[in-house]
């Protein structure tokens, strides 16, 4: 009998082990979904949920954009897959910085035929929504010690407010998008309408700084139409879309604070690509002034970035490049 107890022992402790082999392949479950180990809060953060999917929401009262890069066109490829894909990560973080090598095509198109990419290896960051008196003073102040240009999407009724920030933006050697006059939804307006919006906000910028060139022009939300495309190519605009969205409008979902410092710093190097073009805000938000005092220097060691080019010469008191 001594002998048999420690088997009777043996088997039921295998028979108990048997039993729990849901929990091993439970774990292994959650870690083939998600290749980076332990799953952080966020990661999970990261993965874009799927708005439902159409770039044409409804405008929200936060002047963003309501595209998901997850939805809407080339960005998708900021998603987990091409984290999983870059290199070690950085001490602290779950997320391995390192950027994917190809390029973004150049080929590529945006909502309406607009354009994604630089057509080189270049990146653009591009801040949309201002001038804010004290956000875009702020990013033009970093921008300059870090010895990076960048292209900014003005609004027209901000712009006749704050004439200053504009006049600062050319002189640092920047390059001004026109970014409507009011941030509607432009998609759904006449031709009339879009051509006098695009127009009164190309003379406040005039206004502003008479001489600065504006060649490029972003719809709000990034809902350009094939019309709108034609418009504003008639009018002397490249029509610019992106291959990142930072996130940083999606407060809601992503938090605010140092939370959603985290997350645009995790799109951005997630996203980033010879040749893409960034899409961020400074309007009313200082996560990204302070995701951009550390992105500056992770983006400028592992890439060329430069203001989206112009025909014309910047002659407002422009300081040399
Ligand atoms: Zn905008």
């Amino acid at each position: 009998m001594r002998r048999v107890a420690p088997l009777v022992v043996a088997l039921i402790a295998c028979a108990l082990l048997a039993s729990g082999c849901g929990r091993p392949v439970a774990v292994r479950w959650a870690n083939a979904s998600s290749p980076l180990t332990p799953a952080s809060p966020e990661q999970s953060r990261t993965e874009p949920p799927s708005p439902a999917g159409s770039r044409l929401h409804s405008p929200s009262p936060e002047l963003g954009h309501t595209s998901s890069p997850a939805t809407s066109g080339p960005a998708a490829r900021t998603g987990p897959s091409a984290a999983s894909s870059s290199g070690p990560a950085a001490p602290g973080t779950s997320t391995p910085p390192a950027p994917p090598a190809a390029p973004i095509p150049a080929t590529g198109r945006g909502p309406g035929g607009s354009i994604t990419n630089t057509g080189t290896d270049a990146v653009a960051l591009t801040f949309d929504d201002g001038p804010d008196p004290q956000y875009t003073m702020q990013l033009l102040d970093l921008l300059k010690e870090q010895g990076v240009k960048a292209t900014f999407c003005v609004v027209g009724f901000r712009v006749r407010s704050h004439p200053e920030v504009v006049r600062r933006i050319v002189a640092d050697g920047h390059t001004l998008c026109n970014h409507s006059w009011q941030h509607l939804d432009l998609s759904k307006r006449d031709d009339n309408y879009l051509a006098g919006d695009l127009q009164a906000t190309n003379d406040a910028i005039h206004a502003a700084v008479p001489d600065a060139p504006i060649e490029y022009f972003r719809a709000p939300y990034g809902n350009f139409t094939p019309g709108m495309v034609r418009l504003a190519t008639r009018m002397g605009m490249k029509p610019i879309y992106w291959s990142v969205d930072d996130q940083c409008w999606m407060s809601s979902t992503y938090g605010t604070g140092p939370a959603m410092i985290d997350h645009i710093a995790t799109m951005v190097r997630r996203g980033t690509r010879p040749g893409g073009i960034i899409l961020s805000h400074d309007m009313g938000k200082p996560q990204t002034i302070a995701a951009y005092r550390s992105l500056l220097p992770w983006l400028t060691s592992r890439f060329h970035l430069e203001a989206l080019p112009t025909d014309q010469p910047h002659r407002s008191g422009q300081e040399p490049r």
